[in-house]
């Protein structure tokens, strides 16, 4: 069983899971039956519910809500443990992207605790405010070479990888303590500039994957069902890494 948690402080939970339940049917593994990695998905408001998790998607909302309520529930330390000690797969979407930031540049008063894990800074609310919220086709490779059908990216209010930033030097990084760069994985190119003007909204480093726009708002599950592989993987590396006879 994987189980696979939506953290639930604040905005939209309901259609990961929904879009996470429709994906699950699609994930197939060679060399184990179907029952070895049925997947449970749950929604995380305690540390308990997040221990039990195998996976963590951080969704869309506010983050600076979103921040301020997990510290409250002394959630934080647990968040940063999960992602950056336990090295455990995590997709935050927009004001979770803006949670796994190292860095956010605040458009208004002060900053925020976030949680941390990618080495970036984010810029938010790139595009103004609710009502210039868009629809854009975004072309991802990482879906396949072969797939071509644009994804429609959703963005509300939503944050864009402004820099890739150098780790500081007391970064903590799972396992054998290896970093591992920021890839990115997708860029949103405006109509009417030039291809230097690509904005980065899709990115991953080792464990962590973020996305600035919201799958979660459409019915298109490439998205969560690449993911959810990605999450097979780690843990299958997770158990053969600590030794035969742990049952999956
Ligand atoms: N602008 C929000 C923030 O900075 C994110 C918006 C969203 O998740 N749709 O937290």
């Amino acid at each position: 069983k994987i189980t696979v948690g939506v953290l639930a402080l604040q905005g939209g939970v309901v259609e990961h899971i929904s879009l996470l339940q429709k994906a699950a049917p699609y994930i197939s593994s060679p060399d184990t039956s179907k029952s070895d990695f049925d997947f449970d998905f749950i929604q995380v408001r305690t540390k308990n519910e997040l221990a039990a998790c195998d996976a963590l998607i951080i969704p869309g909302g506010e983050s600076t809500t979103m921040s301020i309520v997990a510290q409250r529930l002394g959630l934080l330390d647990p968040l940063r443990d999960f992602v950056k000690v336990q090295g455990k797969p995590v997709w935050g979407t927009c004001a979770g992207l803006v949670m796994l930031a190292e860095e956010a540049s605040a458009t208004k008063k002060g900053g925020q605790e976030l949680v941390g894990g990618l080495d970036v800074r984010v810029l938010r609310n790139r595009y103004g405010t609710q009502i210039q919220s868009f629809v854009a086709d975004l072309r991802l490779p990482f879906l396949g070479e072969t797939d071509t059908t644009p994804f429609r990216g959703v963005f509300i209010r939503a944050p864009v990888v402004e820099e890739i930033i150098s780790p500081s030097a007391e970064a903590v990084t799972p396992g054998d303590g290896k970093k591992e760069p920021v890839e990115v994985m997708g860029v949103y190119r405006k109509p009417s500039e030039g291809g230097e003007d690509d904005d980065i909204v899709a990115v991953r480093q080792r464990n962590v994957f973020g996305t600035s726009f919201h799958p979660e708002l459409t019915s298109d599950i490439r998205i969560h069902v690449w993911w959810l592989k990605q999450v097979l993987d780690a843990v299958g590396e997770q158990k053969t890494g600590q030794g035969a006879g742990v049952q999956v």
